[in-house]
């Protein structure tokens, strides 16, 4: 991970937060912990070192006859809060109506974890999801749907469980009635989100 921090000095702010909640960071079961954490980190973080761009390997060959909606249901993502540092996770449901360029299936996933693996709220990674198949695949419209789960919801404060918030971001023809509800209808079909 590039940082204006030092490995060292970001281990040393973990064992502070570990003696602020009443632990003894050198005891036995804590010994290693900074070092996990922040090993961690290169992975939960790991978008920052991600460019969107990246992703958008395009195939113009053989999208010619391809005018219909691509839909990806049930793409499972994790990402933490920016408002406490802790987890939400949950599905994205992406699509889009092609109309010189198509992506590769395998892609949607990838441009999820670009998105998720940052500090986030929820809505911030859908509207990018959408906005960034909008600028780089220049279809004819493209949507995102993410349901998910905030531990910050749920462990802390209202505790509300099980509860599922649900944002959207839709643009171009996906704003037209039929394409909404074709779009709709796709991702309410059976089955439903995977039990984490
Ligand atoms: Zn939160």
């Amino acid at each position: 991970m590039s940082s204006p921090v030092s490995v060292e000095d970001a281990k040393a702010a973990v064992r502070t937060l570990l003696e602020y909640i009443g632990e003894d960071p050198s005891r036995e079961g804590l010994r290693e912990t900074p070092d996990r954490v922040i090993r961690s980190f290169a992975e939960i973080y790991g978008g920052y070192n991600r460019d969107p761009t990246s992703v958008f390997k395009t195939f113009r060959d053989g999208s010619e006859r391809v005018d219909e909606m691509v839909v990806q249901r049930n793409i499972p993502f994790f990402s933490n809060c920016e408002h406490h540092m802790l987890p939400f996770f949950g599905v994205a449901h992406i699509a889009y109506v092609p109309d010189e360029e198509i992506i590769g299936l395998s892609k949607f996933a990838r441009l999820v974890e670009v998105f998720a693996r940052r500090l986030q709220v929820q809505e911030r990674i859908t509207t990018q999801i959408a906005d960034s198949l909008m600028q780089h695949l220049k279809p004819k419209g493209a949507a995102c749907v993410i349901e998910a789960s905030h531990l910050c919801m749920v462990q802390r404060g209202v505790k509300k469980h099980l509860s599922d918030t649900t944002t959207s971001a839709l643009r171009g023809v996906f704003l037209e009635g039929p394409t909404r509800s074709e779009f709709l209808r796709f991702i309410q079909q059976m089955p439903r989100r995977p039990v984490f």
